[in-house]
C-alpha cells in the first residue's frame, strides 16, 4: 500500500515530509513476513535497504509509526528514523517537541513553568542502531523493537511507554555500513572465509572513528544525527555497540573512571540509575552476564557520539553488548574464558556471571531488546523527572557561567589562518553554541577586542560543551597502586581544540556586562543548499533543509579574501590552509605554480617560511580563487621554481586503516587527487613511472608487512607487503620519489629501508614512557619546505609517536625538534618527559635521489589539528618544493641537521 503522505508543520520544518499510517488499525507486517527470516536468525543479515523496506511497510500499516526521511548518508542512500508513540502523541508531535526543546532551553522559564512544562510533556529518547557496523546486532534489533512496540497490545509496561514516551528511533546511524557488512557476510557464507573480517571501512572514510566526530562533525553522518538531536532535543540518548569485555554478555554504565570535568552531574545520575535499572531488568529475564564499570569504556574524550551530548545535559551513554562475528553462533566453555574469570564467582557490578553455552545474534538482538525496553520504561515511570532534569541542568549551567569564569570566549577575526577560527565556530554552531559579533570595539581581559570579534557568550545551557573542548586537559595519574604502570586512556587524552586548530581565543575572565552585552549582535546567515552527494566541505557545514543551527553556522563567514601589492606572481601563505585548495585549482586551470624557498633562522634573524607563488591565472580567474578560499594573499614580482603538480599514492592496505581514510579525506578536502596504492600496486614496483609521493598513514609495521593472515580472509586479500614489496619502497625511493611516512609507519620505514634514524621510546616500557594522543610544543623550522606555514613553536598532536635520534651517516635534515628543557606537555598525558628532550619528531632523510620524510607527529588526526594539517600537505607537495629548497640555499643539505639543536644541551647530540 502507498504510505500517506503528511506536511509537518513547526518552527523548523526539518521534516518536511512524515510518511504516516492510515487511521485505524491494520494487521501489521511481521519482520519474518517482509524479510523472510525472523530477526537474529543464525546466518542472516538483514541490509540497510532490508530493514528500511520493512520499516516503510511497517509505517504505512501502524499508527504508531512514523518514519521520517532526515537525510542521506555519505554514498547517497537516504535515511530514514521511526518516531514511534500512541497515535494521539503523534498527532501532538509538534507540541511536545517545543516542550522538550523549550526545557533544553531554559533561559526566561521559571521553575513553576518548567514544572509545568515537565507536567504536560512527553520524555523523548534517541535509541540508535548502532554506527560501527561490523557490530552487526543493533541494528537488526531495532527492526525487531519497532515491531514488538507497534504490535503490542496487552502488555501494560509497553502501553505506557507509548503514552509517556515519544521514541526517536534510528534503525542505524550508519546505513552504509549496515548494507557493506552484510553483503560482505552474505558473500562468504559457508565459505571458509565466513567469519572473515572486512578488507574496507565500513563508513565511505573512517569506519571505527564514525565515533570519534562527536564534535567536529566532519562526516556528513555526524551532521545528520546532530542536527535531528538539536532539533528534538531529547532528555536521553542510548547508542548501542557490541565489544563486551569477555565473558560478560553486555557492559553497562556506570562508565569506567576517568569521566569529563564539565558534565551536570545530573546526567552522570541519570545515567547510573538507567545502567542499574537496565542490569535489574536483564536479571528478571534471567539474562545473565551484565557487567559495569570496569578498567576501560571510560568517559574521558568528548567526542564520541553518545558522549557529545552529556555537555547538552542530554542523559546519554552506551552499551556493548556480546558479539562472536557477525550472525554466526559460537559455543563457549569456561575454558574459553580468562583465567581469572573460570571461577565464576559473583561480584558486587558483576553478579551473574555469564557460564558460557551457545551465542548467537539472537542472544544479542535479545540482551539489546530488553536494553532498549529498560530505558523507555525508565523514560515512562520518571518522565516528569526526565523533563524537569533537563531544564535543571540547563539552568544551572548558565547560572554557573554568569558566577564564575570563564565568563565568554572571543575570538578575534584576525587569525595566523582566519578561515580556521571559522571552521571551529561553525562547528560549534552547529552543535547548537549560540555565538555572536561584537558591534563595536571592546576591552576584554585587558585586550582591546576589534568590532567584528566573534564571542562565545558562556550564559548559555550547553555552555559546558565548549569548556570542555577549548580548556587544556590534565589527564589524571591514575594507577592501580602506587609503583603500578600508568592506566593507559581508553581514547585519547588530550584534544584542546583552539590549540588543535591554531586559533586565539581570549576568555573573559569578568563578568559580561549590560554595556558590553548590549553590544553582542546575533549572527544569521542563509543555510548552505543540501549536498547530497554527501560530499560536504567545510565550507558547507549544512547537509539539510531549513534548520535553526544551519542558518547560524552558514552565518559564520570568514573576512572577505584580499589582495594586496603588484606584481605577476600570488604568493600563497601556507599558513593559511585554503592556500592548499587554491594550489590544486591552479593546476587545473593550467596555470603555473612554484615554490620560493624560505631561509633557516640565523641567530637572532628569524626565519623566512617559504610559500607557494601562482602565475598564469587570469585576473578573473585570480580573483575567483581569492575570493571563494577567502585568502588574503599578496601579489609579488619574486619567482621561485616551478613545480608540476605530483602524482599522490596513499598506501591503502587491506587490513582497513581508519588513518589513512582520514588522510584521504584531508587530501581530497584540500583538492589533492591521490590514488589508492594497494599490496598489489607496490610489489609490482616501477613505482616511480607512476608516483611522485607515497603517502603511508599512521600504520603498525607488522600490519604493513604482514596484512591480514593467510587463511583469515579470501586468498585475495591476504598478506602485507612482505619483502618484495620493501624492495619496490626502497627502490621509489632511491629513483627520486618520496616517501611520507607518518607517525607509526616511520619504523616500518627505518627498519625497511635502513634509515640511519633510530626511534630512541621505541623500546620503552610502558611505566617508564607514555605518550598518550594530545598536544605537545615542538621547535619546527619553518624554512623547511615540509613546515612552510608553521609558527617556530607548534601545537603538535602526537599519539603514541616515535621520536627519532639520527645517526652519523645520516643526510637530510630535522625540521621539529623537542625543546632540550622544561617539558613538551601541553595538553593531555605525557610519562617519560626526558626520554624526548631534545630529540626529533620531524626528519627528511635523503635515500639515494629520493626523500623519506618521517612525520613523530598526527597532523591529520581525526580531521581535527587544523594547525597541523599543512605538515602532511606540504609534505604531499616535498617532491616540487625541495628542489626550490636545493635551488635556493645551497646549504640545504650541507648544514647540520637541524644546527639550532645538535648538541645544545652538550650531551652527546641528541636531537
Ligand atoms: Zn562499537
Amino acid at each position: 500500500m502507498r504510505p500517506a503522505i503528511r506536511r509537518l508543520s513547526g518552527p523548523t520544518l526539518l521534516f518536511a515530509l512524515v510518511l504516516t499510517g492510515p487511521a485505524r488499525a491494520q494487521p501489521l507486517p511481521t519482520p519474518e513476513s517482509v524479510l523472510g527470516h525472523r530477526i537474529g536468525d543464525d546466518f542472516y543479515l538483514a541490509t540497510w535497504e532490508e530493514s528500511l523496506d520493512y520499516l516503510r511497510q511497517l509505517a504505512a500499516a501502524s499508527d504508531r509509526v512514523h518514519l521520517v526521511e532526515v537525510g542521506r548518508t555519505s554514498f547517497g542512500r537516504p535515511w530514514y528514523v521511526a518516531v514511534i508513540s500512541s497515535p494521539d502523541n503523534l498527532a501532538d508531535l509538534d507540541r511536545y517537541r517545543s516542550i522538550a526543546r523549550r526545557l533544553a532551553h531554559p533561559e526566561g522559564l521559571t521553575d513553576a513553568e518548567a514544572h509545568r512544562l515537565a507536567r504536560e510533556g512527553k520524555a523523548i529518547v534517541h535509541i540508535d542502531g548502532g554506527l560501527h557496523a561490523s557490530e552487526v546486532a543493533h541494528a537488526q534489533h531495532t527492526v525487531q523493537l519497532a515491531y514488538d512496540l507497534a504490535s503490542e497490545t496487552e502488555d501494560p509496561e509497553i502501553l505506557a511507554i507509548l503514552d509517556n514516551v515519544i521514541l526517536l528511533l534510528w534503525p542505524s546511524i550508519n546505513p552504509d555500513g549496515q548494507t557493506i557488512v552484510a553483503e560482505w557476510y552474505r558473500s562468504n557464507l559457508g565459505t571458509p572465509y565466513e567469519v572473515a573480517p572486512l578488507p574496507r571501512l565500513y563508513q565511505k572514510y573512517i569506519g571505527h572513528d564514525n565515533n570519534r566526530d562527536g564534535y567536529m562533525l566532519n562526516m556528513i553522518e555526524s551532521r545528520v544525527v546532530t542536527r535531528v538531536l538539536r532539533d528534538w532535543e531529547p532528555q536521553l540518548l542510548y547508542n548501542h555497540h557490541q565489544t563486551a569485555p569477555f565473558p560478560a554478555r553486555i557492559w553497562i554504565p556506570p562508565f569506567a573512571e576517568p569521566i569529563s570535568e564539565f558534565v551536570h552531574p545530573l546526567m552522570w545520575r541519570t545515567v547510573n540509575l538507567m545502567g542499574m535499572a537496565m542490569a535489574e531488568a536483564l536479571e528478571e529475564r534471567g539474562q545473565r552476564g551484565a557487567v559495569h564499570m570496569g578498567s576501560g569504556f571510560d568517559n574521558w574524550y568528548p567526542g564520541f557520539m553518545d558522549h557529545a551530548n552529556n555537555f547538552h545535559n542530554v542523559a546519554a551513554f552506551l552499551t556493548e553488548t556480546g558479539l562472536y562475528r557477525y550472525a554466526t553462533p559460537h559455543f563457549y566453555t569456561v575454558n574459553d574464558f580468562p583465567r581469572s574469570r573460570r571461577d565464576l564467582r559473583p561480584r558486587s557490578l558483576y553478579a551473574s556471571p555469564w557460564e558460557g553455552g551457545w551465542w548467537r545474534l539472537r542472544d544479542a538482538v535479545d540482551y539489546m531488546l530488553t536494553a532498549s525496553i529498560s530505558v523507555l520504561d525508565f523514560a515512562a515511570k520518571y518522565r516528569e523527572d526526565v523533563l524537569y532534569n533537563r531544564y535543571q541542568a540547563g539552568r544551572d549551567v548558565i547560572a554557573g557561567y554568569r558566577s564564575n569564569p570563564p565568563f565568554g570566549y572571543f575570538i578575534p577575526e584576525a587569525q595566523r589562518d582566519p578561515v580556521a577560527a571559522v571552521e571551529l565556530l561553525r562547528r560549534l554552531a552547529f552543535n547548537g553554541i549560540e555565538v555572536r559579533r561584537l558591534s563595536r570595539e571592546a576591552v576584554v581581559a585587558g585586550e582591546t577586542m576589534p568590532a567584528g570579534t566573534w564571542v562565545i557568550p558562556m550564559d548559555q545551557p550547553f555552555a559546558n560543551f565548549v569548556r570542555q573542548l577549548f580548556a587544556v586537559q590534565h589527564y589524571p595519574d591514575l594507577r592501580e597502586f602506587p609503583e603500578g604502570p600508568p592506566e593507559q586512556p581508553y581514547d585519547v587524552a588530550g584534544w584542546t581544540l583552539p590549540w588543535q586548530m591554531d586559533v586565539r581565543v581570549v576568555a573573559a575572565d569578568a563578568p559580561l556586562d549590560a554595556d558590553l552585552r548590549a553590544a553582542f549582535t546575533p549572527v544569521r546567515g542563509t543555510p548552505v543548499p543540501w549536498s547530497a552527494d554527501g560530499d560536504a566541505s567545510p565550507f558547507d557545514m549544512v547537509p539539510g533543509p531549513g534548520f535553526d543551527t544551519d542558518s547560524v553556522a552558514a552565518g559564520i563567514r570568514p573576512p572577505p579574501g584580499r589582495v594586496r601589492g603588484r606584481g605577476n606572481r600570488l604568493r600563497l601563505d601556507p599558513a593559511q590552509n585554503n592556500a592548499f585548495r587554491a594550489l590544486n585549482r591552479a593546476w587545473a586551470l593550467g596555470a603555473r605554480v612554484a615554490y620560493r624557498a624560505g631561509t633557516p633562522r640565523d641567530g637572532d634573524t628569524p626565519p623566512v617560511a617559504g610559500s607557494y607563488l601562482v602565475s598564469g591565472l587570469d585576473r578573473a580567474a585570480g580573483d575567483r580563487m581569492v575570493s571563494d578560499y577567502a585568502l588574503q594573499v599578496e601579489r609579488t614580482g619574486e619567482d621561485g621554481v616551478a613545480m608540476p603538480r605530483p602524482r599522490i599514492g596513499l598506501y591503502r592496505p587491506w587490513q582497513p586503516s581508519i588513518d589513512a581514510g582520514w588522510t584521504r579525506w584531508l587530501l581530497e578536502m584540500y583538492g589533492f587527487d591521490a590514488r589508492d596504492v594497494t599490496n598489489g600496486d607496490v610489489r609490482a614496483g616501477r613505482l616511480h613511472d607512476r608516483f611522485d609521493v607515497l603517502i603511508v598513514a599512521d600504520i603498525s609495521p607488522r600490519q604493513i608487512r604482514e596484512g591480514f593472515q593467510k587463511g583469515r580472509v579470501p586468498p585475495r586479500y591476504a598478506g602485507g607487503l612482505g619483502a618484495v614489496g620493501a624492495r619496490a619502497l626502497d627502490a621509489f625511493v632511491r629513483d627520486g620519489g618520496t616517501l611520507v611516512a607518518v607517525n607509526g609507519s616511520a619504523q616500518y620505514a627505518i627498519d625497511e629501508l635502513h634509515l640511519p634514524v633510530k626511534n630512541v621510546v621505541g623500546k620503552l616500557q610502558r611505566k617508564k614512557f607514555f605518550m598518550s594522543g594530545g598536544l605537545l610544543e615542538m621547535i619546527v623550522d619553518p624554512s623547511h619546505p615540509v613546515m612552510a606555514g608553521m609558527p617556530e613553536r607548534a601545537r603538535i598532536f602526537v599519539d603514541h609517536s616515535p621520536v627519532f635520534d639520527v645517526e652519523d651517516n645520516f643526510e637530510g635534515s630535522v625540521f621539529a625538534h623537542y625543546e632540550t628543557t622544561g617539558s613538551p606537555l601541553l595538553s593531555g598525558y605525557l610519562l617519560g618527559e626526558d626520554y624526548l628532550k631534545g630529540y626529533a619528531a620531524g626528519v627528511d632523510v635523503r635515500h639515494g635521489t629520493g626523500h623519506v620524510v618521517l612525520l613523530g607527529m598526527r597532523p591529520q588526526w581525526r580531521g581535527q589539528p587544523f594547525g597541523n594539517f599543512r605538515i602532511l600537505l606540504n609534505a604531499a607537495l616535498y617532491e616540487g618544493s625541495v628542489a626550490a629548497a636545493h635551488v635556493n640555499n645551497d646549504s640545504f643539505w650541507s648544514s647540520p641537521p637541524s644546527s639550532d639543536t645538535t648538541d645544545s644541551n652538550g650531551d652527546g647530540g641528541r636531537r
